[in-house]
């Protein structure tokens, strides 16, 4: 069969979760039985989001083969419960890269390199990329950003393009917007939406159906109106109020009959009846009253949650295994260190410190690990989080306060965390970390041992410093165990304390793995060691299925 295009935009205004809707949309094909795939095209210059800021972009998300990609992606995975790959993340960065190296090495012949055609035949080659690579049937494209944006033109004019050379039937645009509330009036306004529709029309898109998103009830009158107006038809034009359980999305667009209408629209011939039985066991459990257990997050980038989604993501899958809620406690490490904060660490049962790069609060991550360390408080430590639980516990067995990773003091006279060997002669920033699957060797009888109850998986990784093994034998006699490491046992990827209930980090990020209905087993072991801590009752699902998180 032929490739099927679905094509994503989004106006009126940002962040109206056009990921979240793109992803849904894709479980819904997923549930007839067709292999998707999900690419997100996004308009900034940078190559990808790994140098940027946190609190610019979000969590970088990354995946199997190293890319560090869109938290979008994040979702994408989430939600269809897929594995993706480097193409599937698509930056303005990227195809400029690319088609500047040709025409240096003169591939051009001497033309004019132009946007059109030579920017958009790279972006539609990306896009044909991407099921040639995977053999997905159906290809979701998300075009980040708002229509109407200068940096999104030669993706939009692209899309446009596809549909041309791919035929009509096998391309579909979906435009979601946001209907505005008057207050005064107390009314929703559709006249934004039939803007930004005009504006896809002179791009020369003609949207197939609106996702009209919104925080009211959208009534019927308003369809029409926006069907009219938009030229789609009334059972395209789909209401999306906003839900605070973002997994019911899926839910919320197959009861609109959304999928139905892809699969008759696109032509395509339903393989399985949607099985949404498990799904729907999560929402009733999302929604079910249960009882909260206290987690602490210390990091640096606490004011923009989106910082660490993931985690919190995976937080939130284990706690719903075990039938308790995460309240979920955010603490600035920087706080920490000027005394403030304390007392929410006093008050929790769990403290996580997740990844993180430079100086700025790290004193204050090192506090709160060893506050864990002494009060017996759960710990658990994602990369950033796992070295300086190590630097805590070797400032104590070493009787040295200036025990470092060189990240933080390039001459501490203990570097127990330190530059990888084949990191000292990197110059570039972008894409030269650690990145990606590696494998890692449990220890039996460990706390990581029993939570995976395999013996060997692959975790994701991105970061540039590592444990140095000089100190391998000093701290294990000390208590400190190396659950996981690398099959060649030169790398440590998993430490964890012998005489603890639960401190344990990774230098991997777990996190990335986890899905909503297969929690991510450290994270679940982890959040097991909360509820007891609490006294909370738990009431544990099957647990049959986590290890396959894991093991690919
Ligand atoms: N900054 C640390 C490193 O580069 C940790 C990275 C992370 O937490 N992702 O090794």
């Amino acid at each position: 069969m032929a490739t099927k295009y679905l094509f994503f935009t989004g106006g009126v205004v940002s962040s109206v979760g056009k990921g979240v809707t793109a992803a849904a949309i894709g479980r819904l094909l997923k549930e007839r039985g067709f292999q998707v795939i999900v690419q997100k095209l996004d308009p900034y210059i940078n190559v990808d989001p790994g140098t940027m800021s946190p609190y610019q972009h979000g969590e970088v998300f990354v995946l199997d083969d190293g890319a560090e990609t869109d938290l979008d992606l994040g979702h994408y995975e989430r939600f269809i419960d897929i594995r993706l790959n480097r193409a599937c993340n698509v930056t303005t960065g990227q195809v400029y890269a690319e088609v500047i190296g040709k025409e240096r090495r003169g591939d051009y012949l001497g033309g004019t390199i132009q946007v059109i055609p030579h920017i958009t035949n790279e972006i539609k080659r990306r896009i044909a990329s991407v099921s040639k690579l995977t053999g997905a049937e159906v290809v979701l494209v998300e075009v980040g950003g708002t229509v109407g944006d200068i940096e999104s033109l030669p993706f939009l004019e692209s899309l446009r393009q596809i549909r041309g050379d791919v035929g009509r039937e096998n391309t579909f645009y979906i435009h979601v917007t946001w209907l505005p509330y008057i207050g005064a009036t107390d009314e929703l306004k559709t006249k934004p939406t039939q803007h930004s529709v005009r504006e896809l029309r002179s791009i020369g898109i003609s949207p197939d159906m609106i996702v009209a998103r919104s925080d009211y009830p959208i009534d019927d009158s308003l369809r029409e109106k926006i069907a009219l107006f938009c030229d789609v038809e009334k059972k395209a034009v789909v209401p999306m109020v906003t839900t605070p359980i973002q997994y019911q999305v899926p839910l919320l667009l197959e009861e609109a009959g959304v999928g139905d209408y892809l699969v008759k629209r696109l032509g395509l011939e339903p393989r399985q009846k949607p099985d949404w039985t498990g799904w729907e066991h999560l929402i009733e459990e999302v929604r079910r009253d249960k009882p909260p257990v206290k987690v602490a997050l210390v990091g640096k980038y606490v004011e923009l949650h989106d910082a660490y989604i993931s985690v919190r993501e995976a937080l939130n899958h284990a706690a719903l295994q075990l039938g308790v809620e995460v309240d979920l406690k955010w603490v600035h490490s920087a706080e920490l260190e000027k005394g403030k904060g304390w007392d929410v660490l006093e008050e929790v049962d769990g403290i996580v410190v997740p990844g993180g790069f430079g100086s700025r609060g790290i004193e204050g991550k090192i506090q709160a690990a060893h506050f864990a360390r002494k009060n017996q408080v759960p710990y658990l430590g994602l990369c950033l989080g796992m070295q300086l639980m190590v630097i805590d516990f070797a400032r104590e067995v070493l009787q040295n306060d200036e025990v470092n990773s060189t990240e933080f003091d390039r001459s501490t006279p203990h570097p127990v965390i330190d530059l990888m060997p084949e990191q000292r002669d990197i110059a570039d920033m972008g894409g030269t970390m650690r990145l990606g699957l590696y494998p890692c060797q449990l220890l039996p009888g460990t706390h990581a041992g029993d939570a995976y109850s395999v013996p060997l998986v692959q975790e994701r990784h991105r970061h540039r410093f590592e444990f140095n093994n000089s100190y391998r034998q000093v701290l294990e006699e000390k208590g400190m165990c190396f659950s996981g490491v690398s099959p060649d046992k030169r790398l440590v990827e998993i430490a964890e304390l012998r005489n603890h209930p639960f401190m344990l980090g990774t230098q991997f990020h777990p996190e990335f793995l986890s899905r909503p209905n297969r929690p991510h087993p450290l994270f679940v072991a982890f959040m097991r060691a909360v509820c007891e801590r609490s006294g909370v009752q738990i009431t544990e699902k099957s647990a049959s299925f986590v290890s396959e998180a894991v093991q690919k």
